[in-house]
């Protein structure tokens, strides 16, 4: 599996859209890995990890083509991570599909590319969001499946696993396990800290890559969300547990810039602990 980070910022993304503390004022300045989209991901650019406000934009900047996904797994619907306005797009009329450009262009739009049905999954609250948001998913070649933690299901060659989280409320947010061809990533964002059943169960996979929520980074524990203590204490698990297999890496995302320093000073300090912090446009395979 290939995963590109097309965001990895919280939910004001990084700089912070209103502030000019010395954080979000050095990320301005010097640009680069310091600029975070709000946390976003495609594997094989095929399945979708949210569907945020920035992760089209960040795609198109790292020449990642998200039109041939299908599937696509939301997280939970808070606006950083699920912005279905983006799923309007799809819609098309199907009959000028076949015609040259040149004719498309001048019918309805706004889509002249054929596309997969998109598969998109996630919890109740998820459903509840798209469902009062949009109306007719069949128009957008797509369908929603609502997922449960710890009942695994397969699409298209991926086994996915949800596992619930604590941010907002339980069950508010789901992380997923996903497995292709022998390897096995964890996608935890907006994951807090898992209750003890969710632990049990992420502690008897063998991964191969993990990406967790580095959210409030060098502050406390914050509602919902996990600091760089958090991630050690997590981080320590998976290592008692025996669950990294060799050579697996361990990435942050979705950091705040009020208590995640710019990505290029506290790379070290991540490293220093023996993970690592993701930037947009990043691509990891296992
Ligand atoms: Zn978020
Ligand atoms: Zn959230």
């Amino acid at each position: 599996m290939q995963l590109t980070f097309l965001g990895t910022g919280a939910g004001e993304g990084y700089p912070g859209l209103w502030c000019r503390c010395p954080h979000c004022t050095y990320a301005r300045k010097t640009g680069g890995k310091n600029i975070r989209g709000n946390s976003c991901a495609v594997i094989d650019g095929q399945l979708m990890l949210d569907i945020g406000p920035m992760g089209f934009l960040n795609a198109a900047r790292f020449q990642v083509d998200l039109t041939q996904a299908g599937m696509l797994l939301i997280t939970h619907p808070h606006p950083d991570h699920l912005y279905p306005y983006h799923l309007h797009w799809r819609i098309t009329d199907d009959d000028a599909l076949s015609l040259p450009f040149g004719e498309q262009m001048h019918r309805f739009g706004p889509r002249f590319t054929n596309v997969p049905e998109l598969h998109i999954y996630g919890n109740a609250c998820v459903e509840k969001a798209l469902s009062t948001q949009l109306d007719d998913f069949s128009r957008m070649k797509a369908s929603f499946t609502r997922i449960r933690e710890g009942e695994t299901f397969t699409d298209n060659g991926y086994t996915v696993t949800p596992v619930r989280g604590n941010h907002h409320e339980p069950g508010f947010a789901h992380s997923y396990i996903i497995q292709k061809a022998g390897k096995t990533m964890m996608y935890a964002l907006d994951s807090g800290i898992f209750d003890g059943d969710m632990l049990e169960l992420v502690g008897r996979y063998q991964y191969d890559l993990i990406v967790m929520e580095g959210t409030t980074g060098l502050n406390e524990q914050y509602g919902g969300h996990m600091c760089l203590e958090a991630n050690k204490k997590m981080a320590a698990f998976y290592r008692e547990h025996d669950c990294l297999k060799p050579g697996c890496r361990i990435l942050l995302s979705h950091m705040s810039p009020h208590w995640c320093p710019p990505h290029d000073w506290y790379e070290t300090i991540v490293a220093q602990e023996g993970m690592e912090l993701a930037y947009d446009g990043l691509t990891v395979e296992i």
